[in-house]
């Protein structure tokens, strides 16, 4: 199995010794074209020639066992035919990258070349590319240049010395080292080490950190470097200087670096609703493999979770706790240290490579700290051998569905089908389920639990509806606060409780446009205007991360009328500054949390009292557990609710319940107030009262008269390319082949929102299929249709992109 785009696995050669030693699940190094060598994954080993192409000799075999098992294969299987993506994609995705090395050919700029005037306008282009960029790889430049045939211009470029070139195996995984000390073989007497102090008797320090040392190693453990400068009380340096005497060594231990040092703690004790929502868990579990459990916000999900963890770790088996969100993970890792310490391990995409492989050792060897993973969608991929129970927490989050690039997995899904693999059970648990996992659950297919009550029967938060209609008319906003608002806000800071906003754009405000002729300027590479940020005065895109500065009058009319429209995060941040000069306000938004500890800080913060006023987008709303805030303030609510998605109303109530829910949690009832236009929607009646289940009833109603899932399935196809007629001849061609075998349940063609993104045009097609219809036989039927695309020459340079079950 390769990992490039191809369903089919590969036949090469190896000796009669090399087959013996070899195993399914191996890696192996080969090459595949021309010039390509890739890390493949043995598969199958037989004496079957192929009859198409001659068999290649592997160039090595890269592990000693294994690192791959039955299990994952069949997962990645699955993966590959339920969501219609090539099998080499599955692969690439589940390896940590440092398991795949590969030839890249990287570029380098040459410092010493300094004639730009003799390169070709499209060399120029990779020179300067080079001047923001330390290297490219041929990849990156095939993306600049928008064509695949790059070889003869890095070559010209190459012998006009411009760049130059490397072609670079990077074997990646180092483990990390810790340094320890130990006493040179030279002074292995006491007569010698007598003599030694005496030496050192004009060398204080010296003297010192040798006195110390004897004292550390009563312990008869390896004494740490570090731990000896601390107890010493010297530098690394006099260390060092006692290395290059002879009198210390140093040697080093390979450590892993996820080391959780505190104590631990027994479980919380259960109350009454926990308990029976538990034991109904349990006794579920005996007929079903999947349960529902629908307990509202801050009902104590997690401690019911950590009970049925506790016990599939008695019985020896591994747990998988999937989380939605990176930003999830500081508060949870936490609370399941506490009770599991060092049994937990933590993997997710901000995690170094390093630290990755070394999770997937550990978990592929069953090791005492792997017993319970805590990570995010790509955790399904990890060498599991014996999966007891897998917790899907905040079940209805859809960054659990991977969107971009291949393979487009719902990892809640797939983890349904993991733990099928491994005989275990799997729990999905939210306060807003999603309406296909209720649905599920009222058919019977999963089981259901219902936890009504908040820990320490603390009430639900008042939620209150502001008119702002009204209050613009009435002239009580003060900017983007009506009266009523701020009043709140006021009473909760009074009491020194700390109050979170959510609003749901980053940036400061998302459309400049001109006073005097209507005009905003637009991204140069997109379908969509700018975003204004103020702290940096720029517009940015926030689809390709182009930016600039702002200007000062219009591009287009030249007065200078330029007026911001709309508002994000960095605009709220900004009023409440200037509404409560004594108070200190935070921000959590993508802008705010870059880094692998750009959640952690905020949070951390936050939880720490140095902030009193959180602002933020959905980041918010994801299970956080703050237990000082007493207000939870909704500052436009419409902007979700018009929004051209059928799941646009669910996800709206999703999103307003759980923020709601961070509001009075601990000790007494908490404050919601949201601000619209449209009070008396449906959906904001319904979160206002906690109403599930009439939302769910409604919802249902409009999915099933307007053909949506649950009842229906969705496939998408998106078409992209550059050149826009090219894509709309592709999606019309492809709307009229579907439409012959599908008939009217091909919708499209359309545009999204956004119909370019990156200079590329997109284009879309939604094929639904209904309940009874087999959904492999429509599979196959797709993927016939897109071969005889595909088979089109002027449609092959378009990009094809496959949904199933689409967002
Ligand atoms: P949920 O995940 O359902 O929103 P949490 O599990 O975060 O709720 O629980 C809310 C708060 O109540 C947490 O601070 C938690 O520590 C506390 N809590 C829940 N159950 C118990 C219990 N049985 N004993 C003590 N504290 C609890
Ligand atoms: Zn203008
Ligand atoms: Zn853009």
């Amino acid at each position: 199995m390769l990992p490039i785009p191809l369903h089919k696995t590969f036949t090469y050669s190896v000796t009669e010794a090399e087959a013996n030693f070899l195993e399914k699940g191996m890696r192996v190094a080969v090459s595949f074209g021309k010039t390509k060598m890739y890390t493949a994954l043995v598969v199958e080993i037989h004496t079957t020639a192929p009859t198409l192409y001659e068999a290649k000799d592997i160039h090595q075999i890269l592990d000693e066992k294994p690192i791959v098992n039955e299990q994952q294969l069949k997962h990645w299987q699955w993966i590959s035919n339920y969501y219609m993506c090539p099998l080499g994609d599955v692969f690439r995705a589940a390896l940590p990258s440092a398991f795949l090395l590969e030839s890249e050919t990287i570029i380098y700029k040459n410092e010493a070349f300094t004639d730009e005037s003799i390169l070709t306008d499209t060399e120029f282009l990779i020179f300067e590319a080079l001047q923001h960029q330390s290297q490219l790889t041929i990849h990156q430049v095939v993306d600049i240049l928008d064509k695949k045939k790059v070889m003869p211009i890095i070559n010209e470029l190459i012998k006009k010395s411009a760049i130059y070139i490397k072609e670079e195996i990077y074997e990646v995984y180092k483990p990390k080292l810790i340094k320890y000390v130990r006493m040179h073989p030279n002074y292995s007497n006491d007569a010698d080490l007598e003599n030694l102090l005496n030496e050192l008797s004009r060398a204080k320090k010296q003297r010192d950190a040798v006195l110390s040392f004897f004292q550390l190693s009563s312990s008869k453990k390896p004494i740490k470097a570090k731990d000896l400068e601390t107890n010493a009380n010297v530098s690394a340096s006099i260390l060092k200087a006692l290395v290059d005497k002879n009198i210390f060594e140093f040697y080093h231990l390979k450590t892993d670096r996820i080391n959780y040092k505190g104590d631990t703690n027994s479980l919380k004790e259960l109350n009454e609703f926990q308990q029976k929502a538990l034991e109904e868990i349990e006794t579920s579990f005996q007929e079903k493999d999947v349960v529902l459990l629908h307990g509202i916000t801050s009902s104590g999900k997690t401690e019911v979770y950590t009970k049925l963890i506790q016990n599939v770790l008695d019985s020896g088996k591994q747990v998988l706790f999937l989380l939605p969100e990176i930003a999830l993970t500081t508060q949870i890792i936490t609370r399941l240290q506490h009770y599991f310490g060092n049994q937990i391990s933590v993997f997710h995409s901000k995690y170094s490579m390093n630290e990755r492989v070394e999770v997937w050792n550990n978990v592929l060897e069953n090791k005492p700290k792997a017993q319970i993973i805590l990570g995010a969608r790509s955790s399904v991929f990890l060498p599991f051998n014996n999966l007891g129970l897998i917790v899907v927490d905040e079940e209805h989050e859809t960054s659990y569905k991977q969107f971009e690039p291949s393979p487009r997995y719902n990892a809640r899904d797939s983890a349904i089908v993991l733990a099928n693999i491994h005989k275990g059970k799997i729990l999905l648990g939210s306060a807003t389920p999603a309406l296909e996992s209720y649905f599920n659950a009222t058919q019977n297919k999963y089981g259901l639990v219902e936890l009504n009550r908040r820990f320490g029967n603390v009430q639900l938060p008042k939620i209150e509806l502001i008119d702002i209609k009204d209050k613009h008319k009435k002239k009580l906003m003060k900017g983007h606060f009506s009266d009523r608002m701020l009043q709140l806000i006021t009473e909760a800071l009074e009491q020194k409780e700390q109050v979170i906003l959510f609003q749901n754009r980053r940036g400061f405000s998302p459309v400049v446009e001109c006073n005097t002729c209507g005009n905003s300027p637009q991204c140069p590479n997109c379908d969509v205007s700018l975003t204004y940020h103020k702290y940096r005065n720029e517009l940015r895109c926030h689809y390709c991360h182009y930016q600039r500065a702002m200007p000062n009058s219009c591009g287009a009319c030249g007065s200078n009328t330029l007026d911001t429209k709309g508002f994000g995060t960095e605009q709220i941040e900004l009023e409440l500054k200037e509404l409560f000069p004594d108070n200190s306000i935070g921000r959590m938004d993508l802008d705010t949390t870059r880094g692998k500890f750009g959640y952690q800080k905020i949070i951390g913060a936050f939880e720490a009292h140095e902030i009193d006023i959180l602002v933020g987008t959905q980041m918010l709303s994801k299970g956080l557990d703050f237990e000082n805030v007493s207000l939870v303030g909704i500052l436009n609510a419409d902007s979700m609710l018009n929004f051209p998605d059928f799941r646009a109303h669910e996800r709206a109530y999703q999103l307003m319940v759980q923020v709601s829910g961070r509001a009075g949690r601990s000790k007494k009832q908490g404050n919601v107030a949201i601000q619209t236009f449209n009070p008396h929607h449906q959906i904001l009646q319904q979160v206002s009262t906690t109403n599930y289940a009439e939302m769910y009833k409604e919802q249902l109603n409009d999915r099933w008269q307007y053909h949506y899932p649950p009842y229906y399935r969705l496939i998408k196809i998106t078409l992209k390319h550059k050149d826009f007629i090219r894509v709309d001849n592709g999606i019309n061609w492809l709307f009229k082949s579907l439409q012959n075998v599908f008939g009217e349940h091909v919708l499209g063609p359309t545009a999204p929102a956004v119909a370019r993104v990156r200079n590329q045009y997109i284009k879309n097609l939604v094929i639904k299929i209904p309940p009874k219809q087999s959904l492999a036989k429509t599979k196959e039927q797709i993927a016939k249709i897109k071969n005889t695309f595909e088979a089109v020459k002027d449609f092959r340079p378009i990009r094809f992109i496959l949904d199933v079950d689409a967002y």
